[in-house]
């Protein structure tokens, strides 16, 4: 019996002379294949400039720095996310302040004025599973409070809202090529898009040892460089990227037809294209379908099982968090069914048959 994983990378002959040019090239670090990877990844999201990095953390944490973020200062988060949206701010003193979700597991856009105090600087809405966050409402409170806007891209590379890509929608997006992404490097690394041309420029010199040029340092930065040979990989992957999240879609396409009334489907909003980083229904006695389907071969995850309002690193600095009632219930039903940009229908099919099979239907 072949078994079914729940995620996997993409690797092909042009992959590895990708890397290979690369390695042969003579440089390594921050090179022809970084800038061209940047100009590509620019366009791709809309946003005048993108800026690699070591991982979607780090990019993130000296952006937060350019921008001046202090303790004491509050940002309107999902707790239903990957913990590393939340680690740049506590690096920061920042406090999350936790919106609950919606529907499509994003976060509750009709919550979001309710939360705004005058400490309040920021918004980070998260496209989490590839599912856009409904972008507008999000804009406008944040136009309103004189907030900025960080879209966390890290699941969602591809994904459209209203036609637009995601990432330059606000004014920060940000991605993440870790190897389960949608986009990746084949290791870790990160971008920053953005139009904003003097944050921009302070993101690189961070970045870069706080470089203006080789020997003169305005700040004290860090070595969050990205390298050549990981550049040349990820161009060959963005090349394809379009026909990975078609096939993602597709794969969704046939859960949603045969695992509707099922169990719970995900939502796909009227003005969202997802690109399914994660297929993730709610289901009853899920532990049990979990065992049910390993013994099948098939690989399932549960993204994710304890909310950022109740992991140690957040509630011994921030102890008083509002109830999120949906988020809470979220956590307990998730299940992540395999999904990635080579998986085939026949396997789609034998996972939703293996799942009637557990629920007693043919
Ligand atoms: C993976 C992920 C991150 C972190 O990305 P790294 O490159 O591993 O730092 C942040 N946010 C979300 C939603 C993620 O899925």
């Amino acid at each position: 019996m072949q078994k079914i994983p729940l995620s996997r990378c993409f690797v092909d002959d042009e992959v590895k002379a990708a890397a290979l040019r690369a390695l042969e090239s003579g440089q390594y670090i921050l090179g022809k294949e970084c800038q061209a990877f940047e100009g590509e990844l620019a366009r791709h999201a809309g946003a005048a400039q993108a800026i690699l990095g070591s991982s979607w953390t780090m990019i993130v944490y000296v952006l937060h720095l350019a921008q001046g973020l202090r303790a004491g200062d509050e940002v309107l988060v999902p707790s239903h996310t990957a913990f590393p949206t939340m680690e740049p701010l506590i690096h920061c003193g920042a406090r999350p302040v936790f919106v609950d979700i919606d529907e499509s597991f994003c976060l509750d856009v009709s919550h979001l004025e309710a939360l705004i105090t005058p400490r309040t600087v920021g918004i980070i809405p998260v496209h989490l599973y590839g599912h856009p966050v409904d972008l507008d409402p999000v804009l406008a409170v944040a136009a309103k409070h004189h907030l900025w806007v960080l879209e966390d891209c890290a699941q969602a590379q591809g994904a459209q809202y209203k036609g637009k890509t995601v990432g330059g929608i606000a004014p920060f997006g940000a991605f993440s090529f870790f190897p389960s992404k949608n986009l990746t490097v084949l290791g870790d690394g990160g971008c920053l898009v953005t139009s904003d041309a003097a944050t921009a420029e302070r993101v690189r010199m961070l970045r870069n040892h706080g470089r203006k040029d080789k020997y003169h340092h305005e700040l004290a930065g860090f070595n969050i460089r990205f390298n050549e040979i990981q550049a040349a990989i990820g161009r060959v992957m963005l090349a394809h990227l379009e026909r990975f999240n078609a096939n993602r879609r597709q794969i969704a396409a046939r859960y949603h037809e045969r695992l509707a009334g099922v169990v719970r489907v995900p939502v796909e909003r009227p003005w969202a294209r997802a690109v399914y980083h994660m297929y993730v229904v709610r289901c009853e006695r899920r532990d049990e379908l979990q065992q049910y389907l390993k013994g099948q071969g098939i690989e399932t995850g549960i993204h994710y099982p304890v909310p950022n309002h109740r992991q140690p690193a957040v509630t011994q600095r921030f102890p008083n968090v509002p109830p999120l009632p949906r988020t809470d219930a979220a956590v307990n039903a998730i299940l992540s069914l395999p999904i990635h940009g080579e998986m085939t229908l026949e396997a789609a099919d034998r996972v939703c048959d293996a799942i009637a099979a557990f629920y007693g239907r043919r």
